[in-house]
Parts: structure tokens; sequence; C-alpha cells
């Protein structure tokens, strides 16, 4: 078979790609090894994560709404409902892609993909059997797996990566995250709603570690508050398998956790060692990128040390007709990134100008508050020496916060102090990952603080934070609603 373009991997990068490409009118090829379209984003990543968040929401509601003089009593959680209905929605999502796919004319082949030359794919199909696919251009989309460092091995059902801890089939007494980032505390809070006692160990000194520490706060807070431990500086030396539970070896410095270290069993000179019992394990630790595909040597493909390939602006590798996106094109991993790569890409092989260079890819971890940012962070332009400055709006100022009863959350604007500039946008807080978008877009399009805050934003709503960070900025003097000329 031969074909223009073909697509490896019907993930986000992968299935926008084969879409576009097609309304372009490329004649494309989408292989994937599975049935429907969807990737790890669909099927074992961002949705049905989403799906099981918005459950656990519904759960904290109800319990907080206590407060409020409402009571509903103790929730009856039917953990295979709760997977089926998370599985429904995978389900509804992949056919309705499936669907698109076959409307667009998208030849879809399940299978797994090789490079038999720089020119050629070797397709091995459900039966076993190899087919060559050979293509005009190709597309790399094959994202990325957990990530799984040999202390983090064990063969046990009881361990489980993203993937099995989306697949809940009984609510876990205990739960042992090991990793504070997007996956360990997302699933971290679902678990926590469900209640399974949840502890999270970060082998860095902060969760999110990279995000601004204002907004980090915010979410910690509460994690400490849902969760019945939260240990920073803390690595998971060893698993070992025991009646009842995994037994976890845990490290962290001494004298940082008089409560562990009650438990402790000694250790180096400047940590110390504990076991601790739990009822299953998920390790959350990262991702790694799906570039060892078969046959990758017979081209001139090229991966950097980390084993993401390597591109240039518009995705192409060194080989000139092979193009990668997504997860295995390098960080972030995440799907509105590989999306707009997807374009970039399809764009470029149909022979118009194009670039990736996006001034925001915003970022949100979808915990209960979320925390969201784009553009430059204050972390960021303090590493870089860049002088910046920062207009912060605390939500317990907010009247909808207040209606919410979610006043902790924050806005924080990072601004040129010349231009005005917004470079950046942080917000922790309910519906974070909403708001954002008004951010992006500000960050993308070189708005002003001044542009932001004469924007009416309605009322009463939590948008209205970004025009108060903006407010904050000039001070309350400030000369707001100019004529226009
Ligand atoms: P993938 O989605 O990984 O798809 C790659 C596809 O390639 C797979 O279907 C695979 O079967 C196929 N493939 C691989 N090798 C071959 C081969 N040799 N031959 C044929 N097919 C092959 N991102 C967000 O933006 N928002 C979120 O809320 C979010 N939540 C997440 C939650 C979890 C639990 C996880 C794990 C990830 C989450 N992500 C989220 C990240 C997001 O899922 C990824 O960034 C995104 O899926 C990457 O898309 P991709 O197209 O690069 O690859
Ligand atoms: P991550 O990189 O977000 O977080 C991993 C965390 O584990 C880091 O904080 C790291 O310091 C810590 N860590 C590493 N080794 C450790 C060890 N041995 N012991 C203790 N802690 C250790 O990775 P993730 O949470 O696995 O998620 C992978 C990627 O998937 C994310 O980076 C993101 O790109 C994507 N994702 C996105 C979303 C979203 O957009 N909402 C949700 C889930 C996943």
């Amino acid at each position: 078979m031969q074909t223009r373009l073909a697509v490896i991997g019907a993930g986000p990068g992968g299935y926008v790609a084969a879409f576009r490409a097609a309304d372009l009118g490329m004649e494309v090829t989408l292989v994937d090894e599975a049935p429907k379209p969807g990737g790890v984003c669909l099927y074992r990543g961002c949705m049905p994560s989403k799906a099981l968040l918005h459950a656990a929401r519904v759960l904290n509601e109800a319990r907080e709404a206590e407060r409020w003089g409402i009571t509903f009593g103790e929730p009856a959680i039917d953990p295979q409902r709760l997977r089926a209905w998370k599985d429904e929605v995978v389900a509804k999502l992949t056919g309705g892609l499936a669907f698109l796919a076959k409307q667009r004319g998208v030849r879809c082949v399940q299978g797994r993909a090789a490079f038999a030359d720089a020119s050629t794919l070797a397709v091995t199909g459900t039966d076993g059997t190899a087919s060559p696919v050979g293509f005009e251009h190709a597309i790399i989309a094959t994202g990325s797996r957990p990530a799984r460092p040999p202390a983090l091995t064990l063969d046990d059902p009881r361990v489980l990566d993203s993937t099995g801890a989306l697949e809940i089939d009984r609510i876990p007494s205990s739960l042992l995250v090991v990793g504070g980032g997007y996956i360990g505390l997302e699933l971290g809070t679902v678990y926590a709603a469900l209640g399974t006692a949840v502890t999270i160990v970060e082998m860095t000194g902060s969760l999110l570690p990279g995000a601004d520490a204002d907004l980090v706060r915010v979410l910690a807070r509460r994690m400490h508050a849902i969760a019945s431990a939260v240990r920073v500086n803390t690595t998971v030396q060893g698993l070992a398998p025991a009646a009842g539970g995994i037994e976890v070896t845990l490290a962290a410095p001494a004298g940082s956790d008089p409560k562990a270290g009650a438990a402790g069993s000694g250790g180096g000179s400047d940590r110390r060692q504990w076991t601790e019992r739990f009822d299953q394990v998920l390790v959350a630790v990262g991702r790694t990128p799906n570039s060892d595909i078969e046959g990758l040597e017979r081209t001139r493909i090229e991966r950097d040390d980390r084993g993401f390939i390597r591109v240039d602006a518009q995705r192409r590798t060194a080989e000139p007709a092979i193009f990668a996106i997504g997860d295995v094109a390098g960080e972030p991993m995440l799907a509105h990134k590989a999306f707009a790569e997807a374009d970039v890409a399809v764009e470029t092989i149909a022979g118009r100008d194009a670039a990736f260079a996006p001034r925001a890819i915003p970022a949100v971890v979808f915990t209960d508050p979320e925390v969201a940012w784009c553009g430059l962070t204050e972390t960021e332009a303090r590493r870089d020496g860049r002088r910046v400055q920062v207009a912060r709006f605390p939500w317990g100022a907010s009247g909808r916060a207040l209606t919410l009863d979610r006043p902790e959350g924050v806005t924080k604007l990072v601004l040129d102090p010349g231009t005005e500039q917004v470079l950046g946008v942080g917000i922790a807080g309910v519906g974070a990952g909403e708001l954002i978008a008004e951010g992006v877009l500000a960050v993308e399009q070189r708005v002003k603080a001044s542009e932001l805050a004469e924007a009416i934003h309605p009322h009463p709503t939590l948008s209205e934070t970004m025009g108060e960070a903006a407010e904050a900025f000039f001070g309350r003097s400030a000369h707001i609603h100019r004529p226009r000329r």
C-alpha cells in the first residue's frame, strides 16, 4: 500500500494531524494499535481522569455542604458503576473520533508500525502479519508511557501506574502516591475523595516542582487537609510484597519530619529510612517518550538524551519527510500542545508557511482547587534574572469565590514593568482551568494590564479576578476607562 501521509499513533497529536491533513485534501493513513483513535488522552489519560475528578468534586461538595446546613449523609460508592460510567464517557469519545475519521475518508489501520526504511512502514496487524505502507510523508505521534525506575518496579497487581489507577475496581484502604506532580495530585485527589487514606511522597522540596510557590501553596494546603500525609524531599527506596499490603521503604532528610522519624529505623548520616505498609501504591514519577520505534535506526531521525525525537520549529525530524509531534517530540507532554504541533506539521507538509512558536502553552492541574498557569512564570523570571512586576488578587476579596465558599484562591499576572504587557498568568482556585483561557489570549496578544483592567468582566464571576489583578498593577488611583481613539 502507498499513502501520501502516514500518521503513526492516533492520540491527540495523531488524530488531529490526520483530520487536518484530510481537510486539506491529503490522502491519509492513520496507524494505531488500538481499534479506534484516542491515544493515551482518551483511553487512559485526560478524559478518564477528568471523569473521576468530577465524581471526586461532587463527593467533596456534598461533604462541604454540611457547613451551609445541608447534610446528605455518607455517600454509597459503587466502584464498578463509577468505572462503567467513566468507560462510557471514553467509549462515546473514541466512537465519535472513529466517526469523524470515516467522515473525512481517513484510512484507519490497526497495528504496530515499524520503519522498514525512511519511506516505508511495516505495520504488524492484529493477526501478526506485517504489511508494508509506503509514504511520501510521515508524522510520528507515538506518545509516551509511564516511567518506572527500578526502585519503583514490582510485579504485583497492588503496584499501579496511572492506567491501573484509573481502572478502579475496589477502593483501597490506603494508597501511597509516589510523585507529587500532575498525575499523583489528580489521582490522589480522586482516591482521597473516595475514602482512601492517601499518602503522597515527592522527591523534590515542593509539590508541582517548577510551578510558582504561591500557586502551589493554595493546593498544598488542601492536599494536606484531604490526604493522610504529604511528604516532600522523600523518596522510595524499595517496594516489597507483604501480607495485606506493599511494604515500602522510604527515605527523607534526617529531622525533616518528626512523625515519620518516630517510626524510622535508621539510615545514612543525613538521611533516615523507615518502612510503611500500604494497601496499594501508585507510581506517578513522569513519562517516557515512545521513541523506541522498531527500525528507527534505518532512518536519520535523532533522539535527545531523554529519548525525545529531535524536531525543528516545523516539527520536522532530521529525516526531511518525517515529522514528530506530541509527547514523543518533547515537553510539555500535554494534549493541547500536541494538537497545535499537529496543525504546524500538516500545514508544513501541505507547503504552507508554519512554525510552532507559542507564547503561552497553558498548564492545568485538575485538582480541587485547580492550579493553572501560562506564559512566563515568576519562577522562570527569577531564574533568568528578568525584571518583572507581579500583580496579585487574592480570592478572599472575590464575591463569587465567597458565594462558592472557596475563597482560598489567587490570580496573578506577571507583567513587564516597562510596557505593562502581560507576560504570564497564574491562577490557583476552583475553575482555574477554565479561567486561564483569558490569560492565554492576553499573553498571546501581548495585552497590556490597562486593557485587561478596562475589559468589562461579568459580575459576579471568578473571571473578575483577572481584571482585579490588572487593576492591582496600577493601584487604586489609576485612570481605567479612557476614551477610545
Ligand atoms: P498519545 O496520546 O500517547 O498517543 C500515542 C498513540 O500512539 C497511542 O494510541 C499508541 O497506541 C500509539 N502508538 C505508539 N507506538 C506505536 C506504534 N509503533 N505503532 C502504532 N501505534 C503506536 N494532557 C492534557 O493536556 N490534559 C490533561 O488533563 C491530561 N491528563 C492526563 C492524565 C493522565 C492520567 C495521563 C497519563 C496523561 C494526561 N495528559 C493530559 C497528557 C496527555 O494524555 C498526553 O499529552 C497526550 O495524550 C499526548 O498525545 P500524543 O498524541 O502525543 O500521544
Ligand atoms: P510529573 O513530571 O508531572 O510529576 C512527577 C513527579 O514525581 C515530579 O514532581 C517529580 O519530582 C516526582 N518524582 C520523580 N521521581 C520520584 C521518586 N523516585 N520519588 C518521588 N517522587 C519522584 O509526571 P506525572 O505526574 O507522572 O505526569 C506525567 C505527565 O503527564 C505530566 O508531566 C504532564 O505532562 C502529563 N499530565 C498532564 C495532566 C494535565 O494536563 N492535567 C494530567 C496528568 C498528566
